[in-house]
């Protein structure tokens, strides 16, 4: 079973907190959309991702199962 990242983009309002923790994954352009580069979750980035998910000040962030 594979896990995925999911940004509920209604919610994010593009503070930029999960890029300052895992920049390979998340990334905001000039315009301040919020893009997600590598949606999967590995044993290398997990760690990361989950900080992310626990600071994102919208609660945006979640990880679900494929
Ligand atoms: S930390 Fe949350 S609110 Fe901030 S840019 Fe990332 S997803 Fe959006």
């Amino acid at each position: 079973m594979t896990q995925k990242v999911e940004v509920d983009f209604g919610l994010c309002e593009s503070n930029g907190v999960c890029m300052g923790i895992i920049p390979e994954v998340f990334d905001l352009d000039e315009e301040d959309y919020l893009h997600v580069l590598q949606d999967e979750v590995t044993p290398e980035n997990e760690e990361q991702i989950r900080e992310a998910v626990r600071q994102c000040p919208r609660q945006a962030i979640s990880i679900r199962d494929e």
